[in-house]
């Protein structure tokens, strides 16, 4: 006999995993509500019945740093698993705008976003009121006084007040996006820390310089990200450790494992791609040394599905200097090269983070943001492959083809661990991460050996496969590994609104 025939969704018969308990076992999940309301060995019926034999069934995955904001991108992140995707390095500027804008655009998992400590300084620099878009950044990258001077008292005052304007309106840390402005000062990145104190919520750094070798190199950054953490008691998000490092990464792993183990509240996290993406003319592609500290040249560069000149990539730089290039920095091809990169994924206290990018595409000779609602996508945008992919090829290569991280270990690094950086500073997430009686039903059912990585760099954006069942709140958004177009909007993750 049944125990119940109340729930709406039955999850039967799978390999249930729970990275927060060690569990590990077959069973039956009940949804009802949203919510998981059993997780049993007895029968139980539901309006949906999802037959879950063969698969694992675990909690749906977090990630803590997208910055695409329409449609297409959070469908990429749909079909990998990932059931919330946070905008927090950059975070966006006005934090209210960003929130109605989402509302809007039917977005079938989680979002939210951190208070955009660059926006507040372009518009403090440049004058242009802060906007809610991946255009406001792009648009600034062409003016040099934001990213290089020194703020004056009045100056560093306004910053914070739009960046304070941002935490009052519910955003979900601040985003600081140091390598774009390195020339800010010690004290303003001081004064950011505690206002998230203040607020009691995380910062997320890109830091201030990124270069293997010293001087001005990420080891010193993130020392300077640690004393603000250990001087203010603020968990300090390291962004992309991996990317940041270049190849130092075996002595910035050791810097920040000594740090958390000193108990001093910082989290890294790494994606795994041998290339970053960004706009050409960022702050640490220009100077007089960047190409020897940064030991590459211009033809590391991709646009598109090309590698660039150096006369392409100069042109580039003075006439569309926001444009979003692809930029490789590792050849995961050369084992000593995989090592370094193999370093960031499998430390055991990284977190998994895509860096997921806004979909672009070239019409009329320009370049502008993908806002289209076709899927599959285009064949002729514009991205890098962790954007659909991150998750998916930690599964596909990390797990299950190389065999160098368990799957319960790699679930936690996709679900829990992100759960918990954000979760004492943002309360919905303390129900996320984890598939326990009372949690989020955001669940994922999956056969190991049907994930399939399919996202390349010339093609970027075709769609991870094996996700068969991907539940958000106990609502499909993937089923029988198809991606559902029509689903209800996802519930924003976003703190009280106090102002
Ligand atoms: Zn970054």
């Amino acid at each position: 006999m049944p125990v119940s025939t109340e729930f709406d969704v039955v999850i039967l018969n799978g390999r249930v995993i729970d990275p927060e308990t060690n569990f590990d076992g077959i069973r039956n999940v009940g949804v009802k509500d949203g919510s998981i309301s059993i997780i049993t060995e007895k029968d139980i019926q539901g309006t949906k019945t999802i037959d879950a034999t063969g698969k694992i069934v675990s909690p749906g995955f977090i990630d803590l740093h997208m910055h695409g904001q329409n449609i297409g991108a959070y469908r990429l992140q749909a079909t990998q698993g990932v059931t919330t995707a946070l905008e927090l390095e950059s975070g966006v500027l006005p934090i209210n705008d960003f929130y109605e804008a989402q509302a809007s655009k039917n977005i079938p998992i989680h979002y939210g976003a951190a208070a955009a400590w660059t926006f507040g300084r372009i518009a403090t620099f440049t004058g242009k009121e802060v906007e809610a878009t991946a255009e406001y950044f792009q648009g600034a990258q062409g003016e040099s006084n934001w990213k290089e001077e020194l703020a004056n008292p009045e100056q560093l005052e306004k910053i914070l007040n739009e960046v304070e304007t941002g935490l009052k309106q519910g955003a979900l840390g601040i985003g600081v996006n140091a390598g774009y402005a390195p020339g800010s000062g010690h004290l303003e990145y001081y004064s950011l820390a505690k206002l998230a104190k203040k607020y009691n919520v995380g910062t997320f750094t890109h830091v201030r310089f990124m270069k293997g070798v010293e001087r001005d190199n990420a080891f010193e950054a993130f020392q300077e990200l640690i004393a603000n953490a250990a001087a203010t008691g603020v968990n300090m998000h390291i962004c992309h450790i991996n990317s940041s490092s270049q190849k130092d990464i075996h002595n910035t792993l050791e810097l920040y494992e000594s740090a958390k183990a000193n108990g001093i509240s910082v989290t890294a996290g790494a994606y795994p791609w041998g290339a970053a993406s960004t706009v050409v003319k960022a702050a640490m592609f220009t100077g007089p040394t960047w190409k020897a500290d940064m030991e590459t040249t211009e033809e590391a560069f991709q646009l598109g599905k090309k590698r660039l000149t150096k006369a392409e990539f100069d042109d580039l730089q003075a006439n569309q200097p926001g444009t979003i290039i692809v930029w490789h920095f590792l050849d995961a091809a050369k084992p000593a090269e995989l090592a370094l990169m193999d370093a960031s994924i499998l430390h055991p206290e990284t977190i998994i983070e895509s860096d997921a990018m806004p979909i672009y595409q070239s019409k009329d000779g320009s370049i502008g943001v993908y806002t289209g609602v076709e899927w599959p996508l285009p064949a002729d945008v514009i991205n890098h492959p962790r954007s659909g992919a991150t998750f998916t090829k930690i599964l596909q290569d990390y797990v299950r083809e190389r065999k160098l991280m368990p799957l319960q270990t790699a679930i936690k690094k996709m679900s829990l661990m992100p759960a918990q950086t954000m979760e004492d500073a943002v309360p919905q997430m303390k129900k996320k991460g984890r598939l326990q009686v009372g949690m989020d039903a955001d669940i994922l059912v999956f056969d190991l050996k049907e994930i399939k990585v399919n996202a390349t760099y010339v093609d970027p954006c075709r769609a991870s496969e094996g996700m068969s069942h991907v539940l958000v709140m106990g609502s499909p958004v993937v089923e029988n590994g198809v991606l559902l177009l029509d689903t209800p909007p996802a519930l924003p993750i976003r703190n009280a609104v106090t102002e």
